[in-house]
């Protein structure tokens, strides 16, 4: 994310006002990408900002074609998709160079793809300081008797359903957008009856996530004596260019999109539909298809109020514990970018040079992006915001919430980088504020 989303909010009118800048956040973009091994390449787009980056993975033919083609036509850019995966040759901290064989969501035998199991938990674990509780659900934050301070977590063991308490000086609530503001409403007391550090009344709201499934896809005639090798564990991407200066702007709606693809060739999978047999079809099957290329939209969400999670007294889970009930809707704004993401995908696959182009939308529900942000938001003011710049409770600063709930506005790209980036950010301020003294 860059400045076009952290002064959008303020620009708009919409919600509250990120209390951090570009400036704020890049160190730690930096941080982490060094850390977890990013491949891609700067671009010097001021809409997505550039990085520390590993060789980028390589476009095929038919990417290159399109990509010169509509940069002429249309001005707009390709770019490789930028993705966590180590392209240095020789791995990087122990971990192994990618292969190219696009296993990567069974998790990387190889380490290549950034995981938890391959990168940050052996470092953990490296420190002699881990201790890990597996089949531990948390179910709230336990308070000292002013409630100014967390003393520790309370929760249900998955096995055996008993309740165990563990208490810290500090603690980060990372349990995913929708885990952590669970836990925060469900941790209620007498200071706290709408749940804990909910002065604002904003917690559990301005649900966001990204309505993609939108797109378009082509085919072409050429290059039919080339095919890919490998199975690149990336695609394409086309950055935003809606809504980024005053020329681009649209009557319609506020802020913008960018497009994931890419170009293959067509398997033997083509043939699934058919039922066929013979000598025939068998050598069909050998030959690879046409060259295809596919773009789906990814569209940023704005953060409304009404758009909420709440917990569920009434209706428990196999543990006991209270459900989350979720409310969500995309309203007018998002309606109306679906309708120039579809157009647009269109123009970009003609302006290309792809034969046969159609455009496609499903249904996107809020949720089906599993980006889900915005439920426990930072901001300047604590009466309008749950979180303060630093990732901190307003009302109770030794807790830190660092997953996707802080999220102030959506953005349109993928978030892990932006919640990764903050997560290190608060964890260097916990330092830093512990040795001071101050929690
Ligand atoms: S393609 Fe994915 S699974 Fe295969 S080596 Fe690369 S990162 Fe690992």
């Amino acid at each position: 994310m860059g400045d076009l989303d952290f002064e959008a909010n303020l620009k708009d009118g919409i919600a509250v006002d990120w209390p951090v800048r570009y400036k704020d956040i890049q160190p730690w973009y930096d941080y982490v990408e060094k850390y977890i091994g990013v491949s891609g390449q700067n671009e010097g787009l001021f809409q997505l900002p550039d990085g520390v980056f590993q060789p980028p993975f390589e476009y095929n033919c038919l990417e290159k074609s399109v990509k010169k083609r509509v940069k002429e036509v249309l001005g707009r850019d390709i770019i490789m998709g930028r993705t966590a995966h180590i392209t240095v040759e020789g791995g990087w901290k122990g971990r192994g160079t990618c292969q190219t064989r696009n296993r990567c969501m069974r998790g990387c035998p190889y380490g290549a793809y950034f995981s938890s199991n391959a990168s940050t938990l052996p470092a953990a674990e490296a420190t002699g300081n881990m201790t890990i509780r597996p089949f531990s659900i948390v179910t709230d934050i336990i308070l000292n008797d002013d409630a100014t301070r967390a003393k520790g977590v309370r929760i249900r063991d998955a096995e055996t359903l008993e309740t165990h308490e563990y208490f810290a000086k500090v603690i980060f609530i990372c349990a995913s957008t929708f885990g952590s503001t669970q836990i925060l409403l469900n941790s209620t007391s007498e200071r706290f009856p709408d749940g804990l550090g909910n002065d604002s009344g904003e917690l559990g709201c301005n649900v966001m996530d990204h309505h993609f499934l939108v797109g378009a896809y082509g085919t072409s005639d050429d290059f039919k004596d080339q095919t890919t090798k490998g199975r690149r564990p990336t695609g394409i991407y086309i950055p935003r260019f809606r809504n980024i200066d005053e020329k681009s702007k649209m009557p319609n709606f506020i802020r913008g999109y960018g497009f994931q693809g890419g170009a293959g060739r067509q398997g033997w999978w083509r043939y699934i539909p058919e039922a066929q047999f013979g000598t025939e079809f068998k050598a069909a099957l050998s030959q690879s298809g046409n060259w295809t290329f596919g773009i789906t939209a990814f569209g940023e969400s704005l953060p409304y109020h009404e758009n909420r999670i709440y917990i569920n007294r009434e209706l428990k889970d196999k543990y006991d514990l209270p459900t989350l009930t979720m409310d969500v809707e995309w309203k007018t704004n998002e309606w109306e970018m679906r309708k120039d993401m579809k157009e647009t995908a269109v123009e970009i696959l003609e302006a290309g040079g792809l034969r046969n182009v159609n455009a496609y939308e499903d249904s996107s529900n809020p949720g089906l992006a599993i980006h889900e942000m915005g439920t426990a938001r930072m901001g300047h003011d604590p009466k309008t915001s749950v979180l303060n710049k630093w990732n901190q409770i307003h009302s109770v600063p030794n807790i830190f919430v660092t997953d996707g709930s802080f999220m102030t506005s959506a953005s349109c790209v993928n978030p892990s980088l932006t919640y990764m980036a903050f997560t290190a950010r608060a964890a260097n301020h916990a330092v830093e504020e512990l040795k001071k003294g101050n929690l």
